[in-house]
């Protein structure tokens, strides 16, 4: 299912949307032209297999555009909406030399009006020992969630006014945010909420 048309994102805020995918898309482009250029220049022919030497160097400019410019989000994933019907938030502990370090890994299952849930797995970032911020998964059951092709996490879309939780996370980054700010701290991107 594509995004429900009940849905009206800010119009900052698909502006802005629309400014990161398309600079996204010419930092590719860009990337696959040094990478044409560089076919062109280099001489394969005395090369066993010259076509290897040329699909190489594309390789090589596509896995690069991704890494930069996460294209293959934009390539291979579509925007959908949905309702969260289950969280489960799982915490892997491992010990290092001086401490511990903690990744949770929280599993979202969303009704997008299809036949099967989707689930949407996230947040597999390490954490240090007592990192306050990563102690409750930001999202709640009931939550209405927007995924935009491109984007790394599904946003929380229309919350309440009576809402507790005190976590955001930018569906840009991935980074956790205190619910209040209105731009990601790490990447300075505007907010849905
Ligand atoms: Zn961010």
């Amino acid at each position: 299912m594509a995004i429900d048309k009940n849905i009206k994102l800010p119009p900052k805020f698909r502006e802005e949307y629309r400014k990161n995918i398309g600079s996204r898309i010419s930092a590719s482009i860009a990337l696959f032209t040094i990478a044409g250029v560089l076919c062109a220049a280099i001489d394969f022919s005395e090369t066993r297999y010259p076509v290897m030497g040329v699909a190489m160097i594309m390789i090589v400019g596509f896995v690069l555009s991704c890494l930069v410019a996460g294209l293959h989000r934009i390539l291979f994933r579509k925007s959908w909406s949905g309702t969260i019907t289950e969280i489960d938030a799982d915490y892997h502990i491992r010990t290092k030399n001086k401490g511990f370090t903690k990744k949770l890994i929280v599993t979202l299952t969303i009704d997008c009006g299809e036949k099967t849930p989707r689930k949407f797995e996230l947040l597999h970032e390490n954490m240090d020992g007592e990192n306050k911020y990563f102690t409750e998964a930001p999202y709640k059951v009931g939550d209405t969630v927007v995924f935009l092709r491109g984007m790394k996490y599904p946003m929380r879309y229309n919350i309440d006014t009576e809402d507790t939780l005190t976590l955001f996370v930018c569906p840009y980054c991935g980074d956790i945010n205190k619910a209040e700010r209105d731009t990601c701290y790490h990447c300075g991107k505007f907010l849905v909420k």
